[in-house]
């Protein structure tokens, strides 16, 4: 588990939460990614800017109108996904 990306989740989930509180949001997908490799969680929204994991292969690009998932190899053909309160109450990663 790394303490960097969960407390990352956690300021991104503030965020996202105050943005729909305001009528703000407008994506679709409001879910957690994980990493099939190193199993870090990635929230949905990253201020528009590409938020990587701790190897490096999952990244996310999200706003608040779009999220955009990037691999830096080979798209898996399922990835793990959850609601990102239920992932900030896990203690396994
Ligand atoms: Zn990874």
């Amino acid at each position: 588990m790394c303490e960097k990306n969960r407390n990352y989740m956690y300021e991104m989930y503030s965020t996202m939460k105050k943005l729909k509180e305001q009528g703000e949001w407008a994506n679709d997908f409001d879910k957690a990614v994980r990493c099939s490799k190193c199993g870090d969680w990635l929230p949905p929204y990253t201020r528009g800017r590409v938020h990587w994991c701790s190897c490096k292969s999952l990244g996310i690009d999200g706003t608040s109108h779009y999220t955009r998932v990037l691999y830096k190899e080979n798209r898996p053909d399922q990835a793990e996904i959850r609601e990102v309160e239920e992932v900030l109450k896990m203690t396994d990663w």
